[in-house]
């Protein structure tokens, strides 16, 4: 097939993170994801699984998305690693369609244009972040991980307390509010969604 992708999950919800948290959209969740972030090396462990999925064509991406939430007009791409197989044409169809388009990357793969929000969350080395410009920037901070050095410009500037498993941990939501009561330029995000029970 064409112009396919492996779609791991489709759903509507509402935004737990970040500026846009609140809003109700429709969340696709590609498959696969060029990274293992693990506590080890990156603070925290992944939690989500994204290696399961389905291969779908855009115009059938579209009219799952449409049958799901018929009134939402906003769509947040994320993953896994919504990078590694998002494309000018999946863009055109679901724009074309009047959506609106968010992405939750890891920065790694420099982005297409047609993008109405960017938020990147950068999993690898500064040096290896590929998309430099962003409406907001979010590190997953764990407790004695310092301020990041962001090689990302946004005007938005976001840490997100590491989880333990479903539950924020105490600690890195304490250690987040003192980071940022030393350094105003960023703001908390906490994954308000675990709180309001919706995913
Ligand atoms: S980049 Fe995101 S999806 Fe990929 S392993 Fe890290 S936390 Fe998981």
């Amino acid at each position: 097939m064409a112009e396919s992708y492996v779609i791991n999950e489709w759903f509507y919800s509402l935004q737990g993170e970040g500026i846009r948290a609140g809003t109700a959209n429709l969340f696709l969740r590609f498959s696969g994801c060029n990274e293992t972030c693990k506590l080890e090396t990156h603070g925290f462990d992944c939690d989500t699984e994204f290696v399961s999925g389905r291969r779908l064509s855009a115009e059938e991406i579209l009219a799952e998305l449409r049958e799901t939430a018929p009134n939402c007009n906003w769509i947040i791409l994320t993953g896994g690693e919504p990078a590694l197989q998002i494309d000018d044409h999946l863009i055109a169809v679901l724009k074309g369609a009047g959506y609106n388009l968010a992405i939750e990357t890891n920065g790694s793969i420099e982005l297409p244009e047609g993008l109405d929000w960017i938020t990147v969350s950068p999993k690898v080395a500064e040096h290896a972040v590929r998309q430099r410009t962003a409406n907001e920037v979010k590190y997953v901070r764990g407790y004695g991980q310092g301020i990041p050095k962001s090689s990302v410009e946004a005007p938005y500037k976001l840490l997100s307390p590491a989880s333990a498993g479903s539950e924020i941990d105490s600690r890195a939501l304490a250690w987040c509010v003192q980071l940022v009561r030393e350094n105003p330029e960023w703001r908390l995000s906490c994954q308000q969604h675990k709180y309001w029970n919706v995913r």
